[in-house]
């Protein structure tokens, strides 16, 4: 068995959460050492959609400008069909508010992942790919200090830190070892493909609402669309052995999308991730953090994954600095302003997450809803709300909701 030396901070996981958060506290001058289980790059099952206000938080971590010469699809709004016919159409441009830029970004997962990852490393994390961690170290109070983990070759590894990040995503190993995990109601399972020549395809992401879930298509430049399937995950036995099978058959079940996407126009294969509606009770303990997907995920409907994975890894790097610099060990204590900050900055966000989540639930509710925001001309304000840039109070009041569905 290796045992690598104590380092400050321990990552878990180099998705946008984790990458941020090292590339953040890097910058600081801590020692930061990145485990993730995979080797980059690697595919991530998404819809690969970004909204101006993460476009602006790249921006802020320095590769917007590689990520834009990328070659991916400057999106200008977003498109929801109704269960039952209606349709909205809401545009950043539009929306009020103080827009980054007046379009977000459509890129493969695989490209901007590798892209920050490498943004970290560069500023000084000690990435180590390949690597598995699969239970807590824990010191003689009973607070995280580490990780025990597999390398490629599946030899044990023990790995120290004065504070270990849980940035592992859906599913998240920390969370679950630690007991901070929780598990919400609403349970759906995704199928995601990257498809070529899809008809009718525009720089304006569809979302198709069906009775049970919903179909989203995204471009990511080059001609290639996202078209990402998320159904209810009790209805996925039917996919068992053959997610492709499925995700054509239920696909081309859906009124906007026949004849839109077929087997040989598949340029990646489906992907299977879910089922998904975790949240953590809390997101520190003694010794431990947890940030991005690893604290919560909701439905992946509003696209605001990763633009909350990296608000978060802001607000955990900003906690994390102050807790390191008292010296000794990182306490939960310390960690109190994190939880405050995550609730200022998220509460708003979480509350139109669910109402929307929550609201998928009741189709005709739903639909009519979709009628009134843009018969009413309220569609850009949603769109600006779930992009990240204008304020959830301007949805979270009684007028405009009551507007939205009277
Ligand atoms: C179907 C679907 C569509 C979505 N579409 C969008 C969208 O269009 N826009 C958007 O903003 N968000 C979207 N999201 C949400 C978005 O994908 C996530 O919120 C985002 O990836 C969170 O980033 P993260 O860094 O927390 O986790 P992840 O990106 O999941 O990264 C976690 C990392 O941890 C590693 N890891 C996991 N376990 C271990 C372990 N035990 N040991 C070591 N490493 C480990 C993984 O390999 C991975 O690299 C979507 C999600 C789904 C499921």
């Amino acid at each position: 068995m290796t045992t690598d030396p104590v380092t400050d901070v321990l990552v878990i996981g180099g998705g946008p959460a984790g990458s941020a958060t090292a590339l953040r506290l890097a910058r600081l001058g801590h020692a930061v050492t990145l485990i993730d289980r995979a080797i980059f790059p690697r595919e991530k099952p998404c819809s690969e959609y970004m909204s101006p206000e993460t476009v602006r938080h790249l921006h802020g971590l320095g590769v917007l400008g590689t990520l834009d010469a990328a070659g991916g699809a400057a999106l200008e709004g977003t498109q929801v069909f109704g269960p039952l016919g209606s349709r909205l159409v809401g545009r950043f441009a539009a929306a009020g508010g103080t827009p980054f830029r007046g379009t977000g970004l459509g890129l493969p997962r695989r490209v901007m992942d590798a892209v920050l990852l490498a943004a970290a490393r560069a500023a000084g994390t000690m990435v180590l790919e390949g690597i598995v961690a699969h239970q807590l170290v824990r010191d003689a109070d009973g607070a995280v200090a580490g990780v025990h983990a597999r390398d490629a070759d599946g030899a044990p590894r023990t790995l120290r830190a004065r504070v270990v990040v849980g940035a592992d995503g859906l599913g998240s190993i920390v969370a679950r070892r630690a007991g901070l995990h929780a598990q919400g109601r609403v349970r759906r399972t995704a199928f995601v493909a990257h498809v070529a020549g899809v008809d009718g395809l525009s720089m304006t992401t569809e979302l198709h609402v069906t009775r049970d879930g919903y179909v989203g298509i995204n471009a990511l430049g080059g001609g290639i669309a996202n078209v990402a399937l998320v159904v209810p995950a009790a209805a996925t036995t039917a996919a068992r052995g053959d997610p492709r099978r499925f995700f054509l058959e239920r696909i081309a079940a859906v009124p906007g999308m026949r004849n839109r996407v077929s087997a040989d126009r598949i340029v990646r294969d489906v992907l299977v991730t879910g089922p998904f509606d975790a949240m953590c009770r809390r997101s520190t303990t003694d010794g431990a953090l947890l940030v991005g997907d690893a604290a919560d995920f909701f439905d992946p409907f509003t696209g605001e994954g990763i633009c909350t994975a990296l608000r978060g890894a802001e607000l955990a790097a900003a906690a994390l600095d102050l807790a390191l610099g008292r010296g000794g060990p990182v306490t939960d204590r310390q960690l109190r302003a994190y939880r405050v900050a995550r609730r200022r900055a998220f509460l708003g966000k979480w509350l139109v997450e669910r109402l929307i989540g929550y609201g998928m639930l009741a189709p005709a509710l739903f639909d009519r809803a979709i009628a009134r925001l843009e018969r009413r001309g309220m569609a850009d304000t949603l769109i600006g709300v779930t992009g990240n840039f204008v304020s959830p109070w301007k949805m979270l009041n009684p007028g405009f909701l009551l507007r939205m569905v009277m």
